[in-house]
């Protein structure tokens, strides 16, 4: 095996893994449905081995794929078979943090949180805040182009990484952007966020913080209908107010939280409720609170309410950022979906997803980013049975052609990657999936970084894609 005494050499041999068994916990991320089995998973120190990494495998034309922390929803991290992975992990330091420029400087595994952390003692933070913050890399989110809560107000990664070293498809280094964040020429930087891994691998990333607000609050607001909460929401954006977050869980996502280790006590027959959550100078956000509180009610809510206290406030946010997992409680299995579209018609998506529910006989828990029309629709199911496999993975694409149909996208913050890419060709036409494909030569002529993820497959329909992974769930 040369290739791997090789990746010993430049790694050490530590370093390098080729046990069947540490293997398979690389072989999907977060997306569990398809499968592959890497060859090695490689763990570099330092920019230097990473390129000199890539250098040698590209020389062996195999696939390669980077990896942050692996809870990527959609395969992003899940290797081709035979592809060596290189795992980023040991690439985890903090490296500074500027508070005169508000910028953070870090390598690619810092976990989210950890930045906010570190920035907190200077009054900054970092705003893009996945609800897997507490795991998930700055890398992943990087080339996935992570949302979360308050991206609503905020913006979403790429509106927040400034530069970025990278290790491009050759195994040469390169820096893109710059730190007065003012884009220059052509926007490669730009190009990266939400590339997935298939254009470069970054290495160092710096960071934009924001001051940390004066004063927030956070509203909680019960409806016994579905539709009066969606309006709702479309209503506190029409007259003018941004809130920093504003968060939809719908009755079954309520009934597995409340199962969970954050209770709120919500009551279990509510039909949604909405975490409404503002910031900005005292006095603003005091306006803002009882403006909001106002609309609240000419929606016909059961009951709204401002937390108290700090810790009533993260007790509501742990129980939201919490709904994925819980749905463990009340399910053996889940596939989350993640489409968007423009809030105004949350209402027939919401509609939608309840017919396709019926349609195919599978529960779906919404948990999502209402304001900014993220929708995320958990469908339960059972893998031990295959005729539910088969109708999870139709309903959950059926999903997706509805968020096309209403003026929405194929993805909101998960990304493409394995799961989503023959729903391409429902989202783009032959000339934009051809333009696409041209940037992905131009970066990566081989065809080495991360190959099978984001572009459709040639030849490759939605439906027909679906109805392959349903009949052989597990295969890469
Ligand atoms: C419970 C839960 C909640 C979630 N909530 C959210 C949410 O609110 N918002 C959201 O956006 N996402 C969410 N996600 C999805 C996921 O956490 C994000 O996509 C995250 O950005 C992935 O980061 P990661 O470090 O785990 O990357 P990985 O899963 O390891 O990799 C993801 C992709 O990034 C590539 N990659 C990783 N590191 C690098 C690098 N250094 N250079 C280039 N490419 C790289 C990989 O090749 C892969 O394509 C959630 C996931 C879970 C499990």
């Amino acid at each position: 095996m040369a290739l791997e005494r090789d990746l010993a050499a430049i790694v050490g041999e530590a370093y390098v893994q080729t046990a069947p068994a540490l293997l398979s916990a690389y072989s999907c991320d977060g997306y569990t449905l398809e499968t592959g089995r890497p060859r090695a998973v490689v763990l570099p120190a330092d920019a230097e081995q990473v390129a000199a990494v890539v250098r040698r495998v590209a020389q062996e034309g195999v696939p390669l794929v980077a990896r942050g922390a692996g809870t990527s929803l959609s395969g992003g991290a899940t290797p081709p078979p035979g592809a060596v992975v290189v795992h980023l992990s040991r690439m985890n330091r903090i490296r500074a943090i500027d508070p005169a420029n508000r910028i953070a400087e870090v390598e690619p595994a810092v976990v989210n949180a950890w930045v906010s952390r570190a920035a907190r003692p200077y009054g900054l933070f970092y705003a893009p805040d996945p609800s897997s913050q507490q795991a998930c890399t700055i890398g992943g989110n990087i080339a996935e182009n992570a949302g979360g809560p308050h991206c609503l107000k905020y913006g979403v990664t790429v509106n927040h990484v400034l530069m970025a070293d990278v290790v491009w498809a050759d195994g040469s280094r390169g820096r893109v952007g710059n730190l007065a964040g003012d884009p220059e020429g052509v926007d490669v930087l730009g190009l990266l966020a939400g590339s997935e891994g298939t254009l470069g691998i970054v290495t160092r990333a710096w960071l934009r913080l924001v001051p940390l607000p004066e004063a927030s609050a956070t509203l909680q607001a019960v409806f016994d209908r579905v539709e009066d909460a969606s309006a709702a929401v479309s209503d506190i954006i029409a007259a003018g107010v941004i809130p920093s977050a504003l968060e939809m869980m719908d009755q079954l996502a309520v009934t597995a939280v409340e199962r969970g280790n954050f209770r709120v006590g919500y009551p279990l027959d509510l039909g949604a409720v909405l975490l409404v959550e503002l910031d900005g100078t005292a006095e603003a956000v005091w306006e803002e609170a009882e403006a909001v509180l106002d609309l609240l009610r000419r929606h016909h809510v059961r009951f709204a309410r401002r937390a108290e206290t700090e810790a009533e406030r993260t007790l509501w946010w742990a129980n939201r950022k919490t709904a994925f997992g819980a749905m463990g409680l009340i399910s053996p299995r889940y596939y989350v979906q993640d489409g968007v579209i423009p809030r105004s018609r949350l209402p027939e998506a919401l509609r939608a997803i309840g017919d396709i529910s019926r349609r195919y006989g599978i529960r779906i828990a919404n948990v999502f980013h209402a304001g900014d029309g993220n929708l995320h629709p958990l469908l339960l199911y059972d893998d031990r049975d295959p005729d539910e496999v088969r109708r999870v993975v139709a309903a959950g694409h059926e999903v997706l052609a509805v968020c096309v149909a209403l003026g929405g996208s194929i993805t909101g913050e998960h990304g493409v990657g394995l799961e989503k890419r023959d729903d391409m060709t429902v989202q783009f036409g032959p000339a934009e999936l051809a333009l696409q494909q041209a940037l992905k030569t131009a970066f990566d002529p081989a065809g080495i970084l991360n190959p099978g993820k984001l572009l459709p497959r040639p030849g490759r329909c939605a439906a027909e894609s679906w109805t392959a992974v349903a009949a052989e769930p597990g295969s890469g």
